[in-house]
């Protein structure tokens, strides 16, 4: 064969996807400070042992200490290769390509249209409404015979706030389908999780991950919990090893440092609201949202100079502005006290 030309061959909805793109994607030189991914900047714990084996494809040991943390029984929980897996696994298992669709409000995490892209589901947007809030009765109404699941990310990325209790539960009473609660910020919000309410839904999926208040994002360690049939339908087809054994046991040696991840949100909380207080100060901050997570949302005067002025400083923050909803946005990480103190020093020379 002389030429092979892959494209030819590929699938449609595959050829025109357009891939997701991480704030590491988006920014190539080089930065001493990391305030675009929403991790945590104050550390993360780690051990060793040996890998000959393969690692436990149920996770028994990790599953027993998540179910004590959370206070959820082992059956009603699934653990994955961050919580991206499960997301993915969702669609998967629930859509059927080009026939079932899946509801998103933007502005949203992402990740739900690119896995609805790669699986070929359509997708049904009901833009979130001023203040970003939950528009509950659009969404019902936007619904139709066809549709899956619902995907609703509280405290929302990137607008940082939560969705109200009512509008969701409007969803989880009124919707014949899945409606999966993202709390991957959970950590950092004033209210109580979902994952109270699992008994009251039998078609709630609550997603959470160690990525963001527990300092993990490398270990990738994220979890679905809902009802034991919804988790026994992810079991059914996940890759047999799908969390390292390294994974495991770093996660395993993490959760027992609780007081010291509370520790951590402490100051963040701290350092949120006096980042917030800076950010408004500052002639090229119109805006900066109410937040209820790790990261706080900004209308500025001109987003994309202030990125790029700020890139110059080595700081790389989250431009959003393309997102429908969040023209002239800055996504910024809450980082270290000393981080925070560099981006606000920067900021306030910026020439404006
Ligand atoms: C960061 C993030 C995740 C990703 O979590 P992983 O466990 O690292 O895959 C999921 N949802 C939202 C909304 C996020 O912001």
């Amino acid at each position: 064969m002389k030429q092979f030309n892959p494209d030819t061959i590929t699938r449609e909805n595959i050829r025109q996807l357009v891939p997701y793109s991480s704030a590491r994607d988006e920014f190539k030189s080089a930065a001493r400070v990391f305030l675009d991914a929403n991790e945590n900047s104050l550390g993360s714990a780690i051990i060793e042992s040996g890998f000959n084996r393969y690692p436990d494809p149920q996770q028994k040991s990790l599953k027993g200490a998540i179910a004590e943390l959370k206070q959820v029984n082992e059956e009603n929980i699934f653990i994955g290769n961050g919580s991206d897996e499960p997301i993915d696994l969702l669609v998967r298992a629930f859509c059927e390509p080009g026939l079932n669709n899946m509801i998103i409000c933007p502005p949203t995490y992402g990740m739900y249209e690119v896995v609805a892209g790669i699986n070929n589901i359509p997708i049904i947007r009901v833009p979130l409404l001023p203040g970003f809030e939950l528009d509950a009765e659009g969404v019902l109404a936007a619904v139709n015979a066809d549709s899956r699941i619902i995907f609703i990310c509280s405290p929302n990325n990137p607008s940082a706030n939560l969705m109200k209790a009512e509008a969701i539960e409007k969803l989880l009473t009124g919707f014949n389908g899945l409606v999966v609660v993202d709390e991957a910020y959970i950590d950092f919000a004033a209210d109580a999780s979902w994952l109270r309410r699992l008994e009251t839904f039998p078609n709630l999926v609550v997603l959470q991950t160690l990525s963001k208040a527990w300092g993990l994002a490398a270990l990738r360690v994220g979890m679905a919990f809902a009802s034991t049939a919804i988790i026994g339908i992810l079991n059914r087809i996940k890759p047999p090893y799908n969390l390292s054994e390294a994974a495991q046991q770093l996660a395993l040696q993490a959760l027992a440092e609780k007081s010291r991840v509370d520790e951590w949100i402490a100051i963040l909380l701290r350092q949120r609201e006096w980042l917030a207080q800076e950010l408004a100060k500052l002639s090229c901050v119109e805006i900066v949202y109410p937040s209820n997570a790790n990261f706080l949302l900004v209308k500025t005067t001109n987003a994309k100079e202030i990125y790029q002025y700020l890139t110059g400083k080595g700081i790389v923050v989250r431009n959003r502005s393309s997102v429908p909803g969040c023209e002239n946005c800055l996504r910024i990480t809450v980082g270290s006290p000393a981080e925070n103190q560099q981006i606000i020093q920067s900021l306030q020379s910026f020439p404006s």
